[in-house]
């Protein structure tokens, strides 16, 4: 088959953060604001430099217009990425001068957690804007932690991906789970209540070791778990987990997991399809984050929330059944419906 060209368009707005005195340096890309205002968390890394920081803001705020699109929210794409400090620093400091740049975008992009970011964090950011969410909810509000709803939303994909690939339940299987953080050990606890046989792997010995007593998982290596003996393979650390390399020794015949941009490039998702490896696209699986996100913004309530990542797992299905029809793989048909509900808008608009 014939590989898809990078879908990377450029951003509608580039926004470079700096501010010295707050240790502020760092990068807002909005994507994309055809369905709404530019939704995405706030990662905060370790970037070798601005070109590293840039990137990652670039394919990550792409990666939000089509999870937004495809999620049916109401929002655009778009994702803020700032450069940890090395050394000391004053975490809330830095954390209100980026609230102030969020502000002075006067809600053109929503921000929240993202890796390396906490609830502490946005608590900073709304003391001077209120285009954020990730805070404490209020009694029978949508909010807090979205991670719970994403290892949610990933674990019913992965049912039915499982049912669709192997036509057994997950008690029959093992996972490999790549990264063991807030979605990664919540997927394991919710994979090993399933009856599911693990096998993770975590440069944090205390992530790490926890599951491996609490759920009796085994542990490996971190650059060995894309290789084990698993059925299937879920990439919770960072992105550019499945690379030509990493595929060809892949033996596991399913891959679903919440990071995001998983595909170290988008032909990698052909090389899975010519290898019999499905893939669940990490935008349609992961979205239980920022479904909970923008309820908590739009001010709606936790049914709301439940019921929309009650629609990941079907939504899941019906891709794969095109997918598996249409003999393509089931990142370029998300690719196709997610761009289809884009320009709906763009039409309605008009
Ligand atoms: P986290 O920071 O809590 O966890 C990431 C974990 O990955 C950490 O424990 C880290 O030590 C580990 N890790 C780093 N490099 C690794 C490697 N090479 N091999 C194995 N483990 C490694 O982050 P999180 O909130 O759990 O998010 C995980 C992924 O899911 C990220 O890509 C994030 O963008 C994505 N995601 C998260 C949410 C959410 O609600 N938190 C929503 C959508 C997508």
């Amino acid at each position: 088959m014939v590989a898809r060209p990078a879908r990377l368009t450029p951003p509608l707005e580039c926004v470079r953060l700096f501010d010295a005195d707050a240790q502020l340096d760092g990068i807002i890309a909005i994507h994309s604001t055809a369905l709404g205002p530019g939704a995405g968390g706030c990662r905060f890394w370790s970037y070798p430099d601005m070109d590293d920081a840039l990137d990652d803001a670039l394919r990550l705020a792409e990666g939000m217009s089509y999870k937004n699109a495809l999620a049916g929210l109401p929002f655009g794409g778009a994702k803020a990425v700032l450069r940890r400090p090395e050394g000391d620093f004053d975490r809330a400091a830095l954390f209100r001068a980026f609230g102030r740049a969020v502000e002075a975008l006067g809600g053109l992009y929503v921000t929240a957690e993202d890796v390396g970011t906490t609830v502490a964090d946005m608590q900073e950011i709304a003391g001077v804007t209120r285009h954020v969410a990730g805070l404490p909810p209020a009694e029978g509000r949508a909010g807090g932690d979205p991670s719970p709803w994403t290892a949610r939303g990933v674990f019913e994909s992965m049912r039915v991906a499982a049912g669709h690939v192997f036509d057994r339940d997950l008690g029959a299987l093992t996972v490999a789970v790549q990264g063991t953080g807030n979605v990664g050990a919540d997927l394991c606890r919710r994979l090993a209540e399933a009856g599911a046989q693990l096998i993770i792997a975590d440069p944090n010995p205390a992530r790490r070791d926890r599951l491996q007593h609490i759920l009796g998982a085994r542990v490996v290596d971190v650059a060995d778990i894309a290789a084990v003996d698993a059925d299937i393979f879920a990439p919770c650390a960072l992105g550019g987990a499945l690379t030509d390399a990493s595929v060809d020794a892949m033996k596991a015949r399913l891959v679903c997991g919440a990071a995001n941009n998983q595909l170290a490039a988008p032909d990698v998702a052909a090389r899975m399809l010519e290898r019999g490896i499905t893939y669940v696209p990490d935008y349609v699986a992961n979205a239980g984050g920022i479904i909970s996100v923008s309820a908590e913004y739009l001010g709606e309530d936790e049914e709301h929330v439940a019921a929309r990542v009650g629609a990941i797992a079907p939504r899941v299905a019906t891709l794969l059944e095109r997918a598996a029809r249409e003999k393509r793989s089931p990142a370029l048909v998300a690719d196709e419906m997610a761009e289809e509900v884009i320009a709906n808008a763009g039409r309605e608009a008009a």
